[in-house]
Parts: C-alpha cells; sequence; structure tokens
C-alpha cells in the first residue's frame, strides 16, 4: 500500500507555525519570485520547489485546510473540517463534539469503555481495521473499543468522493513584453514566443485513453495509507477515488489532457500604448482539460526610451537647449516632435524674452495620440535649458563685462533677503 510521506509546509515557507495568514502570503510570494519556472525556464529544481512551496500554500493560506493539516500532520481533501475542529477541541471524547460524525462514531465506542483512552493514538497502526482480517479480530475480542476507532476514523473522510476530475478551466498566463518606443507611439505588430499548455491532440484534452486500468497509486486497493504524527490513517485514494480503478491515461499527456508547447504569438499594439499598459487576450492562456474553458493570456507592456523624447502617458517631454541670447530676448526655435520621426519636419517654437532654464512650455496636441479616447492627442512639453557661451575672445568678454554694467541687479539678492 502506497504511503504518503508528510510534508513540513511551514519549513517549506520557511515560516513559524504561529505565523499570520498575512505572513504566510508574503513568504509564499517571495519564494514564487524566486522559483516561477517562468523565471528558471527549463530548471527542474526549480520546478519542483514550485510546485512544494505552491502546496504547501495552498494548504497553509486556506483557513480549513490548514486547521486539518495542523491537527493531524497532513492535508487531504477527503478529511472533514468538523472532525479536524473535534479533534483539536480535545479529541473525539463523545459528548462536546456534539452532532459532528466524528463524534458519534465515537460515542459508539464508548459502550466498550474506550471512553478513558486519551486523544493520543502513538504507535497504533489503524489500517488492519480497514482492511478486514485482523482488525475484526480484535474488534470481536476488545468487545468493540477498537471497531469504534476504526468509525471515528470512517466518519472523518468523506465517503465516496469521486476522483474524477471533470472539466478544469485553464490558468491565465501573464508575459511581460518589450515594445520600442516608437512601436508604441504609432502602433505595429510585436511577436513573441509564449509557453502554454494546448489541449493534447491525441484524446482531445480527455486525458484518458483506451480502457480501464488498475489505479497506479493504490494497486487497486482503493485505499492508501497517510501518517499523521505516528500514526497511520487509511484514506481514500485521492487518485482513483477509492475505485481501485482509473481510465488508462493517455501516452501524450501523461493523462493531464495538456501538453506543454512553445508558440509564437503575433499581436497588435494599438498606436499610443502605454509603457505598463496589460493587453488581454481572451481564450490564449493554458488550455482548459476534459473540455474546460481556457485561460486568458495578459500582456504587460514595457516600454522601450528614446534618447530624445520620454513620455509620460500620451505627452512627450524634451528638454532644448537655448542660447543666452535667445533666452534674453525671445526668438522663434525649431524644436523636434515626434512627427519629425514620422517625415513631417521641424515644429516652430516662440521662447519668451527672458525665458529661464527650467521652464516648461506647451505644444499642444503634438503629444501622443490617445489609445482609449479616439481622436485625443497628448502635448509635447518643452524644457528650456539655457546653455552659456565659452567665450575666448577679448571682444565678447568686453561685451559681456558691458552688459553687467548696463545691469547691475544682483540675481541673489532675494536669497539674503529670505535668511
Ligand atoms: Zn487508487
Ligand atoms: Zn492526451
Amino acid at each position: 500500500m502506497a504511503t504518503t510521506q508528510n510534508k513540513d509546509y511551514y519549513g517549506t515557507l520557511g515560516v513559524k507555525k504561529t505565523a499570520t495568514s498575512d505572513e504566510i502570503r508574503k513568504a509564499f510570494r517571495k519564494l514564487a519570485r524566486k522559483y516561477h519556472p517562468d523565471v528558471n525556464p527549463g530548471d527542474k529544481k526549480s520546478e519542483e520547489k514550485f510546485k512544494e512551496i505552491s502546496e504547501a500554500n495552498d494548504v497553509l493560506s486556506e483557513e480549513k485546510k490548514r486547521k486539518v493539516y495542523d491537527q493531524f500532520g497532513f492535508y487531504s481533501d477527503n478529511i472533514d473540517p468538523a472532525a479536524a475542529e473535534a479533534a483539536a477541541r480535545g479529541g473525539y471524547g463523545g459528548e462536546s463534539s456534539g452532532g459532528s460524525r466524528a463524534g458519534r462514531g465515537r460515542s459508539g465506542a464508548g459502550q466498550g469503555g474506550a471512553q478513558e483512552v486519551p486523544f493520543d493514538f502513538s504507535g497504533f497502526d489503524f489500517s488492519g481495521f480497514q482492511g478486514g482480517g485482523k482488525g475484526s479480530a480484535q474488534q470481536e475480542g476488545g468487545g468493540g473499543g477498537f471497531g469504534g476507532f476504526r468509525d471515528v476514523f470512517t466518519g472523518m473522510f468523506n465517503g465516496g468522493r469521486q476522483a474524477a476530475k471533470g472539466p478544469q478551466p485553464g490558468s491565465d498566463l501573464e508575459y511581460q513584453v518589450s515594445v520600442d518606443f516608437w512601436t508604441l507611439v504609432r502602433g505595429g505588430v510585436t511577436r513573441l514566443e509564449i509557453t502554454r499548455q494546448e489541449t493534447c491532440k491525441t484524446c482531445k484534452g480527455r486525458g484518458a485513453q483506451g480502457g480501464v486500468v488498475e489505479c497506479p497509486e493504490c494497486h487497486g486497493s482503493g485505499q492508501v495509507q497517510q501518517m499523521g504524527g505516528r500514526m497511520k490513517f487509511n484514506i481514500q485514494c485521492p487518485k482513483c477515488g477509492g475505485s481501485g480503478k482509473i481510465q488508462n491515461p493517455c501516452p501524450t499527456c501523461d493523462g493531464e489532457g495538456v501538453v506543454t508547447r512553445k508558440e509564437p504569438l503575433e499581436f497588435r499594439i494599438k498606436p499610443g500604448t502605454r509603457d505598463g499598459q496589460r493587453i488581454r487576450l481572451a481564450g490564449k492562456g493554458n488550455a482548459g482539460s476534459d473540455g474546460g474553458a481556457a485561460g486568458d493570456l495578459y500582456l504587460i507592456i514595457k516600454g522601450g526610451s528614446h534618447p530624445v523624447f520620454t513620455r509620460t502617458g500620451d505627452d512627450i517631454h524634451v528638454t532644448v537647449p537655448v542660447t543666452i541670447s535667445e533666452a534674453a530676448l525671445g526668438s522663434k526655435i525649431d524644436v523636434p516632435t515626434i512627427n519629425t520621426h514620422f517625415g513631417e519636419g521641424r515644429t516652430q517654437l516662440k521662447i519668451p524674452p527672458g525665458v529661464q532654464t527650467g521652464q516648461k512650455l506647451r505644444l499642444r496636441e503634438k503629444g501622443v495620440p490617445s489609445a482609449s479616447r479616439e481622436g485625443v492627442r497628448g502635448d509635447q512639453i518643452v524644457e528650456v535649458k539655457v546653455v552659456v557661451p565659452k567665450v575666448q575672445d577679448e571682444r565678447s568678454k568686453e561685451i559681456l563685462r558691458e552688459l553687467a554694467k548696463l545691469n547691475p541687479e544682483d540675481p541673489r539678492a532675494g536669497m539674503f533677503a529670505e535668511v
């Protein structure tokens, strides 16, 4: 009979047994980022580790499952959470267990004097009680006491639950896509390769092929053993649902109904798409199994930069150098816009007299067309940067000295007044 190993879920996530759900969530996220298969393509160890932390998180993040796990040292869907609760309240000690199935089972045993037995089954191997033979012999001899225990544990596991999975929806996928600056501005087509699960063609997603075979997990017995502390529990085999038989798994997909494939993907970028934008491609995520719907594919856009233009939303920012005479006297200068890139030449910008470094001037509707609002366009913001000439010749120096004489005001005067 197969035995499932106990797993230290707290250790796997590196948290204390007293960890709050918030701490568990944080620990899982941190590890998931490290071991996610997308971050470690082809790395089997990371994949294994990712599965482990996912399993630990699956159990510990759900209060009911965690209670069962804390109580028994393992988790199975077949365990009735009420039984775990009853056990946590002080064992199967009859009266206080109220209406739970475990409680009823236990009180039946009460007549046999087993009430004295505390909730410490260390060292007992219950496997015999469900298997027949040994169990029934002891039941006769022991006045039904152990038979009571058998009932207790039968009550803990929801009998008859079928392992047949039925249609399972496919999961969503998320990919980060780098798109260059200009493709985001004017739109275009981007290609990438994604790894996704698609429906297995051999079994058409059913996961099974041909007839019925003996369940490899329980070898046909319908039950597997599970360690709970030092106890051994017989639980219904989760793979076959206790029937001992399973559909012959499809050899192509190993019974999963889906196969993992690398797939080239081409998709259209709308003009004006922004950095960080999330694009949803419905039904392009992982395929579902056994007729379940496919998940969605989310593409997170990572926009490229440009040496001259910086983009904020639909606005374009440019820093433009101007000479001191252009700044002092005012002028009309040519500035590049994104239109320049598309062959529409330069745009003239009026520099007001006395402009200072850092001052921002706006060119209306010279920014990026909005991806979400038809006919709307952002602006281009021009930041002025006054450049000082490196004068070498005497004549220029003379002119500057003369200029200083004509304009004797101290630009730092205000500063001192404030201090
Ligand atoms: Zn089985
Ligand atoms: Zn298949």
